[in-house]
């Protein structure tokens, strides 16, 4: 089954290909041909992973899906949430969303947090969402290079590491994106056969 996943964030690319078996094709816009920086201008995660998703369905005319992701740390009030990317500012810098997101804990007894991905699967027209959570804590320093964004500064519920100390495959073990994508899967592996084929 060949699927386009509307992003060009090739951390999620690598997590989603290593957690889909084998039969699924995962086709990222780059290798689509596509060069499209697609906003996501929204209030929640939900509506920006349909902007992205439609986008490129209305662009392709072909199935595909999108994903949104956000932390949301209790002590903020669920910030910085579908603010994540630019919590900090508009370059997107991971180091200075960590910074600021450090500094926003500063005192806090209260560390919990949880990643939530919303993905949104347009097929043949119609739209479907996935969700997946992954709940954690976030430690006061960072540790580890592997991942991104947050990854250095988020230790998930029954690991010891944070997602930055851990490999792709260990990191898929708690992901929030991992448990978004198993429903996707099954979902799609209870399509009728090749419905996807036909169309790509
Ligand atoms: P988006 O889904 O691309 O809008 O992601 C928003 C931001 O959330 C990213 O820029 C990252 O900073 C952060 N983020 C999303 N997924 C993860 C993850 O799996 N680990 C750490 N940070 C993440």
């Amino acid at each position: 089954m060949n699927i386009i996943f509307a992003t060009n964030n090739q951390n999620k690319v690598a997590e989603i290909r290593a957690a889909v078996p084998a039969i699924f094709n995962i086709i990222p816009l780059q290798e689509a041909g596509i060069d499209i920086d697609i906003p996501e201008p929204h209030p929640t995660l939900h509506e920006n992973a349909r902007e992205k998703a439609i986008t490129i369905y209305n662009l392709t005319g072909t199935s595909c899906f999108s994903e949104d992701t956000g932390l949301e740390v209790t002590a903020l009030n669920g910030e910085p949430g579908v603010k994540s990317a630019r919590y900090a500012g508009e370059d997107r810098a991971f180091d200075k969303n960590i910074e600021k997101l450090l500094a926003n804990l500063q005192g806090k007894e209260d560390r919990s947090a949880q990643f939530r991905t919303v993905i949104c699967l347009v097929l043949q027209g119609t739209e479907h969402y996935f969700e997946g959570i992954c709940k954690g804590t976030i430690i006061k320093e960072q540790k580890g290079s592997e991942g991104f964004g947050y990854d250095p500064v988020f230790v998930p519920e029954g690991a010891e590491a944070t997602f930055a100390e851990m490999t792709l495959h260990q990191k898929n073990r708690y992901s929030h994106r991992r448990k978004a994508v198993d429903k996707l899967v099954a979902f799609l592996n209870g399509l009728p056969h090749n419905s996807l084929n036909k169309e790509y």
